[in-house]
């Protein structure tokens, strides 16, 4: 089994302007190197997240996780959502909201959501269909711990 950490991140909605909590990350207990940070944008990340929020009675958090429209987009995609208003939290204003929040502050401050033992052949099913982790995400990985 790997203990795998769900990672999130509090951002102002855009809509309603109210704090809530975007899930941004999943990574495998005590990883330091940002090879092992698992993003959001990878839908299967997301849709592990969600599972394992699930499974943590973190109900709302996980519901807050599905299916919407993007205008953005042009199509519906796996996104986060406002707890308060359910407004979809883009993947591309997010990303670079923590992008941002990282310029400045190591990731290891980013809030624990939920941590929880997986089977590890469901964690490497994720973790090893990766391609596109960090997105470019101009982090200062030295100061994660
Ligand atoms: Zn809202």
């Amino acid at each position: 089994m790997t203990r795998v950490v769900v990672r999130g991140f509090d951002y102002g909605c855009w809509k309603c302007q109210q704090a809530t909590t975007c899930i941004v990350a999943v990574h495998a207990d005590g990883s330091r190197l940002s090879d092992d940070w698992l993003w959001f944008e990878d839908k299967h990340v997301l849709n592990l997240a969600r599972d394992l929020l699930r499974r943590t009675g973190k109900t709302s958090l996980a519901d807050s996780i599905k299916e919407r429209f993007s205008k953005t987009a042009g199509s519906a995609y796996l996104s986060n959502g406002c707890q308060h208003c359910d407004a979809i939290q883009g993947d591309w204003p997010l990303g670079r909201a923590v992008s941002d929040y990282a310029q400045a502050t190591p990731l290891g401050e980013l809030p624990v959501l939920a941590t929880m033992a997986v089977a590890d052949a469901a964690w490497h099913a994720v973790a090893a269909r990766q391609g596109m982790r960090r997105c470019g995400y101009p982090m200062t990985w030295a100061e994660l711990d």
